[in-house]
């Protein structure tokens, strides 16, 4: 069994997963629900998320679809006093917050590399523990738009990601930025 410190190469920097490139947009929260459920069918045991943006961003929202898309009954809230959540779905669901983390030596005691073993993990402000993550992951950006319920992503793909986009793509189209563009 690797140690926490086994995935860990703090000379890394921050991630840069190399693969696929989405932009997406949505208009509303329910809208934000629905494009993380279209993810969740893509979605396998040891697959990780790292979520980034602001706090109100919707990393907690996108997390809620993915849950019912995973079907998880029970409601997903914000873990950033729990930093770890874990729900029953059609593959579990571990749900980490890593805002109150002082960093990568305090998310040791979580087992990192244990919790990724199985089931669908993700974290929000997940940047922060970026040198213990490993590099095969999917990376979502969160960031505000110009109105209030506006909200753009940007999905970035590496490791497995990045040689088999198992759809990614398609599953997608309905919030890309570009989808009336001829493929
Ligand atoms: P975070 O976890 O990033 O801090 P939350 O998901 O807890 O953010 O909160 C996002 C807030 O923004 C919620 O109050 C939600 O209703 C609101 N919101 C408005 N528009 C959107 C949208 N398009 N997508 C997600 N959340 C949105
Ligand atoms: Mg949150």
């Amino acid at each position: 069994m690797p140690d926490a410190g086994a995935a860990a190469d703090a000379s890394r920097g921050p991630l840069p997963p190399a693969g696929p490139t989405l932009e997406l947009v949505t208009a509303s929260p329910e809208e934000t629900r629905a494009l993380a459920g279209a993810l969740a069918p893509l979605l396998r045991d040891g697959d990780l998320i790292v979520l980034t943006g602001d706090l109100g961003a919707g990393k907690t929202c996108f997390t809620q679809g993915l849950g019912r898309g995973l079907g998880v009954a029970s409601r997903i809230t914000s873990p950033t006093f729990t930093i770890l959540a874990e729900y029953e779905g059609r593959v579990a669901l571990h749900h980490l917050d890593a805002y109150r983390l002082a960093g990568v030596e305090e998310a040791a005691d979580l087992d990192l590399p244990e919790l990724l073993e199985e089931g669908v993990t993700v974290i929000e402000w997940g940047d922060r523990l970026a040198p213990a993550l490993p590099d095969d992951h999917l990376r979502i950006e969160i960031t505000l738009g110009r109105g209030d319920d506006d909200r753009s992503f940007v999905v970035t793909g590496g490791g497995r990601w990045a040689l088999d986009d198992r759809d990614l793509g398609a599953a997608l189209r309905p919030w890309s930025t570009t989808r009336g563009a001829a493929c």
